[in-house]
């Protein structure tokens, strides 16, 4: 039995994963952030165990947000996405919490959906790709030849705190200004709308969605912000790396046209011409792409 584990900053996810990739009976849970590290790792045991019974796990991959140190399996840094998960040594915890897992593996939960994308998703079959996952945070993931580059200090892709310009007030999840994920990410979505004077109850980036697909101009200038935002980033990294294609997933790409339609022409727009024509496209996956890469040997 394989299992592939999502440690996000809004839910935990498992699911078996199959020989062909496919994620089968995934459970989630909300992530109790509040309660600290310790309740994250029980819940995250707890839900693994609900997927394996008492059967032997011969490998359980784990994808968590925050910057992953693959080889010993400990979290390097980690913004308020996940207060205090800094230095959580995820192998250490879960080998404590699972005792029938033969092999586990750790990496960023970014990584993980790249990863899968490359095995069975929208990746499949390129050499050089940019997979970008905007949900809870903004995270992206070099791909070559299937393979990730992880970075000198496993951040490689972490494109959440790139410069940009409209993001000077609302201030990023690393407590800095100026960075994409405060703007681009669902939580930095609703922070812009609420700032821009829209309905306080509104507390998800889908609701602000939804609001803009029905002619609210609040909304549709925090979605056009947000949207803006991030093909504006795409434009920085691809001019960094050239790859192939850029691949974009995460809850975020589930605002419907208004936002997607937005992102996409803001990069075609302002893309250099020699890189004109190059691909944007949908990520495969879903919401179990960090799930199924999670479960991926490569270290
Ligand atoms: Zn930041």
């Amino acid at each position: 039995m394989i299992i592939g584990l999502d440690i996000g900053g809004t839910k935990l996810a498992a699911a078996r994963v199959g020989p062909q990739g496919h994620a089968r009976s995934v459970k989630t849970l909300p992530t109790p952030i509040l309660e600290g590290p310790t309740a994250i790792l029980d819940a995250a045991a707890g839900l693994v165990k609900k997927i394996s019974g008492l059967s032997e796990i011969s490998r359980l991959g784990i994808g968590s947000a925050g910057a992953i140190d693959p080889v010993n399996g400990v979290v390097t840094s980690a913004t308020e996405t996940l207060p205090g998960w800094n230095g959580v040594h995820l192998i250490e915890e879960m080998s404590a919490r699972i005792e029938n897992v033969q092999r586990m593996v750790v990496r960023n939960d970014v990584h993980a959906h790249a990863l899968g994308e490359s095995w069975v998703g929208a990746a499949q079959g390129t050499n050089l790709a940019v997979v970008v996952i905007v949900g809870t945070g903004v995270g992206a993931s070099v791909l070559r030849a299937g393979s990730i580059d992880p970075g000198a200090h496993h951040l490689a892709g972490a494109i959440a705190h790139m410069p940009v310009a409209s993001a000077i007030h609302p201030i990023c999840s690393c407590g800095k200004p100026g960075h994409l994920e405060a703007v681009a990410a669902g939580p930095g979505l609703v922070k812009q709308y609420h700032g821009l004077g829209g309905d306080p109850r509104v507390t998800k980036g889908h609701e602000v969605a939804i609001r803009a697909g029905r002619g609210e101009r609040t909304a549709g200038f925090a979605l056009d912000q947000s949207a803006m935002a991030l093909g504006r980033a795409l434009v920085g990294i691809v001019s960094v790396v050239d790859p192939e294609v850029v691949i974009v997933g995460g809850g975020v790409t589930n605002a419907g046209p208004l936002w997607w339609d937005r992102m996409v022409t803001t990069f075609e727009s302002e893309l250099p011409p020699a890189l004109e024509g190059l691909e944007v496209r949908r990520a495969k996956l879903g919401s179990v792409g960090a799930i199924i890469g999670a479960t991926c040997d490569e270290v």
